[in-house]
């Protein structure tokens, strides 16, 4: 597992494209994919799958048979709609296997839905587009703005208005992470909370001319000329590149980056989270 910091927010993650994807926030309680189920996933009530390939949810029936035996609350599990009916049948007949019943509660989730998992924090289900039915997310802080209007109102006329109970603010969201999930680069010019979000993650399976981006495409992955290619796009203060294919060595990822990244700003942005194979 490779941790990752935000200010507060503390993430373990791995992201080993074709072999496991999971990323764990202890702080919300919540992960997304349960790659093969690392030991610390189970005591995380609350899953968000982008797609149903094994390295990003083979692990459920056991992260969820783990969680049984240590008598932990059920599990709920998110997923695209599309994969919910053959989920279900897996799960059954795990269950039929074991010899004991899972309490799980399994819903299916379309592109906008979305989930509170705390106070002022909600996941939002964004499109993504891969060989198989797949969501990515964004985990949306909600806050308060002043209404543009009243911008140049004093603090104490502000205050008066407060009390008097005026509608002053509007709702604002502000997508604190996105992760794309394994999704060609549609991702990011599709859904506004990628281009925006604090912290995104994003895949880069490929990187080299040996796998260009026409085999990224039939692949439903992105390649990395394709994100160079949109470097405007990309509002956001930290990019995490990863899913990077087994075949590249970190080293490698990074001379490849390094090299091709003429943007000396954009590169600082970035970071590698890939994992020695
Ligand atoms: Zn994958
Ligand atoms: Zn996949």
């Amino acid at each position: 597992m490779i941790p990752f910091e935000y200010k507060d927010v503390h993430i373990e993650a791995i992201g080993r494209g074709g072999i496991e994807t999971c990323y764990i926030f202890p702080r919300f309680q919540i992960a997304f994919d349960t790659g093969r189920s690392p030991d610390t996933l189970v005591d995380i009530p609350r899953i968000f799958l982008t797609h149903g390939h094994l390295d990003h949810a083979a692990g459920l029936p056991y992260y969820i048979s783990q969680r049984s035996l240590k008598h932990l609350p059920p599990p709920e599990i998110y997923c695209p709609s599309e994969i919910v009916e053959p989920l279900t049948q897996i799960l059954k007949l795990w269950q039929k296997m074991e010899g004991f019943e899972y309490e799980i509660q399994l819903k299916g989730i379309a592109v906008h839905d979305e989930v509170n998992i705390q106070k002022d924090l909600r996941v939002r289900a964004l499109a993504a587009h891969h060989r198989v039915p797949a969501r990515g997310y964004a985990i949306i802080r909600k806050s308060k703005k002043l209404k543009a209007e009243f911008l140049s109102r004093s603090g104490r006329e502000i205050q008066k208005m407060k009390e008097r109970g005026e509608d002053i603010f509007e709702e604002r969201d502000i997508p604190l992470f996105a992760f794309s999930g394994d999704s060609t680069i549609e991702f990011l010019m599709e859904n506004e909370e990628a281009r925006q979000a604090t912290v995104l993650f994003h895949e880069c399976t490929y990187i080299d001319d040996k796998r260009p981006v026409s085999r990224a495409r039939e692949w439903g992955h992105t390649h990395l000329d394709e994100i160079l290619e949109n470097e405007a796009l990309f509002q956001n203060e930290k990019i995490v590149l990863t899913h990077f294919s087994k075949r590249y060595t970190r080293r490698f990822i990074h001379q490849v980056l390094e090299k091709k990244i003429k943007n000396k700003e954009f590169l600082k942005r970035i970071f590698i989270l890939a994992h020695d194979n």
